[in-house]
């Protein structure tokens, strides 16, 4: 038995004392944030989320790719978000890839090219900057001046702000 019948099984207890009824699909506090899958970083836990806050986007690395562009677009034009928080961290699986490595090793395993972009990266601040700009660029979103940007410590649960270059950006 793999770990997913565990985890359903966890569900019905969980299930069984839930008490929280009905949220209201709009986040509480207006805020989406953008992070890794990385296992270690519980977002909840370490901002002191509780369910019905917030819209967390997790992908691999929490690159601003299209497709998060479009969930933010939704969060932002539908359900009300007007802050985004970027959370990065350190000891990311990213950081052990390089792109054209990566994308080597798949299309020899395939025979196809990914269409997709790997997306690794060796400075976390420079990438956690990046992706400060991907979202203040981006013409779909209807806010794009409260965007911060952090790196989370996995071995120390700290969080720490990295310096967005807004003005150079331009805000917006
Ligand atoms: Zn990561």
């Amino acid at each position: 038995m793999g770990a997913i019948d565990d985890l359903a099984g966890n569900n019905r207890r969980f299930a069984a004392a839930y008490g929280r009824g009905h949220l209201d699909v709009r986040p509480s506090l207006r805020l989406a944030i953008v992070t890794c899958m990385d296992s270690r970083l519980d977002v909840f836990a370490a901002l002191g989320l509780e369910d019905g806050q917030a819209h967390i986007l997790r992908n691999a690395g929490g690159v601003i790719t299209d497709d998060v562009i479009r969930s933010l677009a939704i969060s932002q034009r539908r359900l009300g978000t007007v802050e985004v928080a970027l959370i990065h961290h350190t000891d990311c699986g990213l950081q052990m890839i390089t792109d054209d490595g990566f994308r080597a090793e798949l299309q020899e395993a395939t025979g196809m090219a990914p269409s997709f972009a790997i997306e690794s990266f060796t400075d976390v601040d420079e990438d956690v900057r990046q992706s400060i700009a991907r979202v203040r660029h981006s013409p779909f979103l209807l806010h794009r001046s409260e965007v911060r940007g952090f790196v989370y410590d996995v071995d120390t649960g700290a969080l720490r702000e990295v310096e967005s270059d807004a003005a150079v950006l331009g805000g917006g």
